[in-house]
């Protein structure tokens, strides 16, 4: 994905901290104090110009949500939509997902949404996917037992590595659509690259997967 720099970006984030947070390792493991309940997380890891996460929180006001992007020149926009959209149960990382579980203990998040995530097809980069094994362990090391990863792509050829990487680990296979806007999926909140691709004809590919811990 192309990034253009925005020299301004980090000193809007800085004045923002009650939205993106600005110290996230010090709420491991107690993350329900920047919420101020008990509700499920959902984060969604490399959630762009947030325009998916902002629409889950707003339609599921009873599960938290945070989305994390590495870029801040991208997570900017996600910050503009939240500005306006003042959801309390959503909030932004500014990021790498490597660094995970730096910021959440184990049992901190519920689910894991993996949208649109750069494809990465040459061989030697496949470390760098979303859904390459040791993320795949990063997630485990942060979610409840038995918490789940839904993706998303237009990519066959992620989707196919991703499966194959899901299916090494061990990971259940809950639901699959290869064809998810021909699909019977009912509820499905459109990300950017989601809008963009569809409307170009790409068909999008999504399935569920559980760990079996
Ligand atoms: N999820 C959004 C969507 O569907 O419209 C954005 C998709 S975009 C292709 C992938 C995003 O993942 C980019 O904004 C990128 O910066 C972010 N990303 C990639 N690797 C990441 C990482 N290791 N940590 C955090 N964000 C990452």
């Amino acid at each position: 994905m192309r990034v253009r720099h925005k020299p301004w970006a980090k000193e809007k984030i800085e004045q923002h901290p009650q939205y993106i947070v600005s110290n996230p390792e010090e709420y491991k493991g107690k993350w329900h104090e920047v919420f101020n309940n008990d509700q499920p997380l959902h984060i969604e890891v490399g959630t762009g110009k947030g325009q998916f996460i902002t629409e889950m929180a707003r339609t599921n006001p009873t599960i938290n949500y945070i989305g994390i992007e590495l870029y801040d020149s991208v997570i900017i926009t996600a910050l503009e939509r939240l500005i306006e959209a003042d959801l309390p149960n959503l909030r932004l990382l500014n990021v790498n997902a490597v660094d995970l579980p730096k910021y959440f203990a184990k049992n901190d998040v519920d689910q894991v949404y993996l949208n649109f995530s750069d494809p990465w097809p040459k061989y030697r980069h496949r470390k760098r996917r979303l859904t390459y094994k040791d993320f795949l362990k990063l997630y485990e090391d942060i979610m409840c037992d038995g918490g789940e990863i839904h993706f998303k792509t237009d990519n066959q050829g992620l989707f196919e590595h991703s499966l194959i990487s899901f299916s090494e680990y061990g990971l259940l296979l809950k639901y699959i659509s290869l064809d998810l806007h021909k699909s019977d999926y009912e509820g499905n909140i459109m990300t950017e690259y989601e809008e963009k691709f569809s409307e170009k004809g790409s068909r999008i590919y999504r399935c569920e997967v559980k760990y079996q811990n």
